[in-house]
């Protein structure tokens, strides 16, 4: 089966709508990636990556984020997890 996208550079036609579709969420997923690789904490939403929280007249450390006012993105987290997965494959071999 060929792929859409080169087909209609062969043929030298404009793109149909599902072909145009097909390459924005491409572009959505390669940015997405990029952004999770360079970028792998977000800020923390529960205290607005400030790492503390205010309990009436106190300020607490964030239990969130452990104080450090950010998170790890959750695209990272399965990175790493997939990475620490094939790394015990490798190990075990
Ligand atoms: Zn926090």
């Amino acid at each position: 089966m060929p792929i859409p996208l080169l087909t209609a550079t062969a043929t030298g036609g404009p793109l149909d709508p599902a072909q145009l579709a097909t390459l924005a969420v491409l572009a959505f997923l390669g940015w997405r990636l990029l952004a999770i690789w360079i970028f792998p904490y977000v800020p923390c939403r529960h205290c607005r990556g400030t790492g503390k929280h205010r309990s009436g007249r106190y300020w607490r450390p964030c239990s969130w984020c452990q104080g450090t006012g950010r998170r790890i993105r959750l695209g990272r987290r399965v990175w790493d997890w997939t990475r620490a997965r094939s790394a015990d494959t490798t190990t075990r071999r």
